[in-house]
């Protein structure tokens, strides 16, 4: 099963431009942004999605941080965004994922872009 996480980014065989990081997480810009400004946050280890989540509380706190400093990040710089997870058939990569972002969609829906 494809998944750019596990297989690409967190070895880093795909090259990401690292927006935070710590041992068990990373928010990093999309390679493809879907949105005019999109980032990703991601757990280092493999799950698959919040419904099968059990996080221990180092990965809960990395999680939260990330997600903190990244909407942080947005809303100093742009004065808002959006943060979003998609679940079950809405995943196409099943491995758990956030995208923060803002501005204009660059990407329709239906070009396979709900992920
Ligand atoms: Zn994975």
């Amino acid at each position: 099963m494809e998944d750019i996480y596990c297989q690409q980014i967190i070895p880093g065989i795909l090259k990401v431009e690292i927006v935070f990081e710590t041992d068990l997480v990373m928010a990093f810009h999309h390679t493809k942004p879907y949105w005019e400004r999109h980032v990703v946050i991601i757990p280092k280890q493999h799950i698959e999605s919040l419904s099968s989540y059990v996080g221990t509380n180092e990965l809960n706190n990395d999680l939260f941080e990330a997600i903190q400093v990244v909407t942080k990040l947005f809303e100093d710089k742009y004065g808002g965004c959006r943060i979003s997870s998609n679940v079950g058939s809405y995943q196409t990569s099943k491995h758990l994922h956030w995208y923060v972002h803002q501005g204009k969609r660059l990407v329709k829906e239906e070009d396979g872009a709900r992920h």
